[in-house]
């Protein structure tokens, strides 16, 4: 018997039923001490870090727990703080800092928040230019330390490693990079050196960049600073670990000097690559057979398979069982599932039961398969289960997509008449993204509906007060094209997940988008088709209200299928395409019901862009594809918008052009201004609104500000194609902030309509 070691990459933050949200959010409203929420979360870590023991992962890793962010950790752990931070920073402590750097505060910017590779969690993106770095508190070692005192436990500290870390960074040129690599060599030296002299024998430096497509000198500065560290760290052992798809320089990579290099093998063609190449003899593979990106359970003779076509190559005693990446993109743990019929609970596996599967399999691998053989038949067994089960045969909804035209038959430049007719609305027309304020009040009736304190009709009464309450608000301040609010919703795609057949919704299937925000994505078992109105009643009653115009608002197809966990036992593009056929249903019903304007959100349209840019063709046609599926049946009168946030637009112009969208809204505050030069180098000849004012924060901007951001918007794209919104939903606003910055926005769109 060989030892075959089990790893895992990286555990989820939040704990099993979100405490660690709680207690950041506590602390955050003054209502714990800093005291307190150091104290509240370790113990959530090392509640997490225990489970992972029992298990069975023999490195576990530390140091992957983060009070906001890895990268952000990353970024205070080199002391690379924007000056904006550093002045008054005595007045705060380091955690304050630290969280000011990620929100900001009332005099300064937050630093800017974008996608972690192809995922819905979001990053802190790192600004170079304006602090040297030096290693400041070894927090990866303090971590090592803890887990080691409080437990026993000999972890695996994990460290963003510095060339993804300084690519994912901002604030320098290309022609710097290998500048910037040189000033953090000597801090990753110091800081491997430090966990070395401390008993460290594992340490993960993750490289998900080297999955991206990288350029000669990007594998040169690799090479240089992983050499340095072997030579000036020998004895520990670094597995360089890359994630999310096939390392683009397949070759280099493995031959990097490290103890192990980490792959996936779930996502892209590691395999075909180990069979062609091979793998270094003298080294570890860490094999991320189990899949981190989704909730399925594996059938484990699969995946006993593919391990040992990987032990043709590698030595089993250098092999290394692990999930495909950090398990921070799933939930927790199924176990609290209890309303899920057993059918489908059993094919489902979240964090704690992907390692319970990566330690089997470890098992199988290293023993013989009869070891496990019982597990096995289980894993086989629940999914046929499931695939035989009535969840996986098509439902009453079910329409052939083939059949459906994508094609709104009209070019824009001859819609848009008739919808300028029909509308009646002002040059320069002013609108909302969708949401508005989601109050505690609006929460907690929520709650009491879930657990049956209110009944569905005293809900409904409840959200149609909200929405009456904000027609008149937004009468009063004078929008143009109004919203009914989205009270009804707790999250974007949730909500729709909860009404379209073939979706399931979890009680605790709760994954960190950002900050402290985590999101619970529906979970798609089988097809989707259409089962009954979703939005109709909430925005036929809100137009009801009103002689202005009130705008239908609905969750694209590409969005729900990125934000969802996707069955696997059929193309993801079919579900795509299910999807949207869905939700042309619902756009018929509002349009049948009177409602003309109706906006498709396709925020995360953008972060589904496949890693690697030979595959974005396939995935942006089938994308644009799927969008004019869902909206290319209305009337030419009827006027379709989208919108989309944290888009950076440049690559994806063609795509953006191609969804036929008579309207599109863009976030732009947080992007700063980088969006309106996409839009000077491209034409584009539909209607835009850029967002005028960020409503991440609780600002509320100046009449004179959001001019200025308009004025300037106008220089680029004409005034008869531009509307005037903020810059996404305002759910997470407060009602008094919303109503200022509004009617700030409001004065000014009268003010440069004027001076037309
Ligand atoms: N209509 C949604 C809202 O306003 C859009 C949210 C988003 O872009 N993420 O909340
Ligand atoms: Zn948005």
């Amino acid at each position: 018997m060989s030892n075959v070691l089990s790893s895992n990459v990286g555990y989820p933050r939040i704990g099993g039923n979100r405490e660690w949200k709680k207690e950041l959010e506590k602390f955050w409203d003054g209502k714990i001490t800093e005291e307190e929420l150091l104290n509240n979360t370790k113990a959530i870590r090392l509640e997490g870090l225990k489970k992972q023991k029992e298990k069975g992962i023999d490195l576990i890793p530390v140091g992957d727990f983060s009070l906001y962010d890895h990268v952000l950790d990353t970024s205070v752990l080199f002391d690379v703080i924007p000056k904006r931070f550093q002045e008054n920073a005595d007045s705060r402590t380091p955690l304050e800092t630290y969280f000011a750097i990620a929100r900001g505060t009332k005099d300064a910017v937050a630093s800017e928040m974008t996608k972690w590779f192809n995922t819905n969690y979001h990053y802190i993106v790192p600004e170079f230019n304006e602090s040297k770095p030096a290693l400041k508190e070894n927090r990866p070692l303090f971590f090592y330390k803890e887990t080691k005192e409080e437990l026993g436990i000999e972890g695996k500290p994990v460290i963003l490693g510095p060339i993804t870390f300084i690519k994912l960074g901002k604030g320098y040129e290309e022609k710097e990079f290998p500048e910037l690599v040189s000033e953090f060599r000597p801090l990753y030296i110091q800081l491997l050196q430090e966990l070395k002299e401390a008993g460290v024998t594992w340490v993960q430096l993750d490289e998900p960049i080297f999955s991206t497509s990288l350029s000669e000198t990007d594998l040169q500065q690799a090479k240089q600073i992983y050499e340095a560290i072997s030579e000036e760290v020998p004895g520990i052992n670094v597995i360089i670990q890359t994630y999310f798809e096939t390392v683009d320089a397949y070759e280099e990579i493995v031959n990097l000097p490290a103890a192990a290099i980490g792959l996936d093998f779930v996502h892209g063609n590691s395999l075909e690559l180990l069979q062609k190449y091979g793998f270094p003899k003298d080294k570890y593979l860490a094999a991320g057979v189990i899949d981190g990106r989704n909730v399925w359970r594996h059938d484990l003779n699969e995946k006993l398979g593919l391990l040992e076509s990987i032990s043709r190559f590698v030595d089993k005693k250098n092999i290394i069982v692990q999930p495909s990446c950090s398990l921070l993109h799933v939930p927790v743990t199924k176990e609290g599932e209890t309303a899920l019929d057993p059918v489908i609970k059993n094919a489902l596996s979240f964090a704690d039961e992907k390692l319970a599967e990566t330690a089997l399999l470890k098992r199988g691998l290293e023993s013989e398969k009869e070891s496990i053989k019982k597990e096995i038949e289980e894993s086989i067994t629940a999914i046929r289960t499931l695939n035989d089960s009535k969840y996986r045969k098509p439902t009453k909804g079910t329409v052939k997509i083939n059949e459906l035209k994508a094609d709104r038959g009209l070019p824009f430049n001859e819609r848009i008449v008739s919808q300028k007719e029909k509308l009646q609305l002002p040059l320069l027309p002013t609108t909302t993204i969708g949401s508005l304020p989601q109050t505690p009040e609006v929460r907690k009736q929520r709650l009491k509906w879930r657990k049956g304190e209110i009944t569905n009709q005293e809900y409904d009464q409840y959200i149609k007060s909200e929405i009456e309450k904000w027609i008149a608000i937004q009468e009063e301040i004078g929008l143009d094209v109004l919203v009914h609010g989205e009270f009804e919703r707790t999250d974007m795609v949730e909500y729709f997940g909860e009404k379209l057949n073939g979706f399931l919704v979890t009680k605790f299937g709760w994954v960190q988008s950002y900050g402290s925000r985590c999101v619970k994505p529906p979970i798609i078992f089988g097809d989707v088709s259409f089962d009954q109105p979703m939005t109709v009643k909430e925005s036929v009653y809100a137009q009801s209200l009103t002689d202005k115009r009130v705008k239908g608002m609905l969750t694209g197809p590409v969005t729900i299928l990125n934000w969802s966990f996707v069955r696997d036992d059929i193309s993801r593009f079919d579900v795509l395409d299910q999807i949207a056929a869905a939700l042309r249903s619902e756009i018929e019903e509002l349009e049948k019901n009177g409602i003309n304007i109706i906006q498709v959100d396709e925020p995360a349209l953008r972060e589904g862009l496949p890693l690697k840019e030979d595959k974005w063709k396939e995935y942006l046609d089938r994308a644009v594809h799927a969008f004019r599926l869902a909206t290319a049946s209305v009337e030419n009168s009827t006027q379709i918008h989208t919108h989309m946030c944290y888009s950076d637009f440049e690559d994806i112009f063609e795509a953006i052009r191609a969804l036929d969208a008579d309207v599109i809204s863009i976030e732009t505050s947080r992007s700063h201004g980088e969006l309106i030069s996409a839009f000077e180098e491209n034409t584009y000849d539909k209607e835009i609104g850029l967002g005028v004012y960020d409503i991440h924060s609780p600002r509320v901007p100046s009449t004179e500000e959001i001019k200025d951001n308009v004025t300037r918007a106008l220089k680029t794209i004409p005034a008869n194609q531009f509307w005037i919104n903020p810059d996404c939903g305002l759910k997470t606003r407060k009602e008094e902030e919303t109503i200022a910055a509004l009617k700030n926005m409001v004065e000014a769109a009268k003010e440069v309509r004027e001076a037309q």
